[in-house]
């Protein structure tokens, strides 16, 4: 059987895992691993002009402008490494995301080959981010701009799984259980659609 190229996306509410659950499984298929929030971190720890473009709206837990997120994603897939494949983390998060991402791989003739959704109970989220500021001390993970990211999560992020829905390349993988357990969970959903190591 000759292996779907994996073009993926993994999503979930902020606290399902999906950094890590994202970097094992790009990991484990040699692909990178794009999460604009890691991008938008590392540009703010080092005092970029980016990075400090963002840090306010970042802390607030508000949205960076599409325009400005889309070309980041453009250029990031653009690299050499992203050629064979890639699985993006935090991107797209909302319909203008959408829209800027379809157009950009509709021009290389590569769509998305499938979609992860993490799914954990609004509680659980709640207490593994209480979890991980104490244990990261990121300035985003305090009680407003958690609560903020959730919403933002719930009223933009969440309607774009309709769309790759109809377009059937949605996985739904229950996210909680061991690092491993979710691991093996999403494995087995892409290796289902022939995309294997
Ligand atoms: P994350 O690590 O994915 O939770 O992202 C942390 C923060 O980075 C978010 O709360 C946003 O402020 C910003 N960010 C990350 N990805 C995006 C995106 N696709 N569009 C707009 N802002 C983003």
């Amino acid at each position: 059987m000759t292996s779907t190229p994996a073009r993926l996306l993994i999503i979930g509410p902020q606290g399902s895992g999906k950094g890590t659950q994202g970097a094992r499984i790009a990991q484990a298929l040699g692909i990178p691993a794009v999460s604009t929030g890691d991008v938008f971190r590392a540009n703010v720890s080092e005092g970029t002009e980016l990075g400090l473009k963002v840090k306010a709206i970042i802390d607030a837990g508000d949205l960076v402008p599409d325009e400005l997120t889309s070309e980041i994603v453009r250029d990031r897939l653009t690299q050499t490494d992203a050629a064979a494949g890639f699985l993006l983390d935090g991107y797209p998060r909302n319909l203008g995301q959408v829209r800027d991402l379809d157009a950009f791989l509709e021009s290389r003739g590569e769509p998305l080959t499938a979609v992860i959704e993490l799914t954990v109970p609004r509680e659980e989220s709640i207490s593994r981010l209480s979890v991980r500021a104490a244990e990261q001390g990121r300035a985003d993970d305090n009680a407003e701009s958690i609560a903020k990211r959730l919403s933002i999560y719930e009223s933009e992020t969440a309607p774009i799984l309709d769309v790759y829905r109809d377009r059937g390349i949605v996985d739904g993988v229950d996210g909680v259980g061991s690092f491993d357990e979710i691991t093996e969970r999403i494995a087995a959903a892409l290796e289902a659609r022939g995309i294997t190591a």
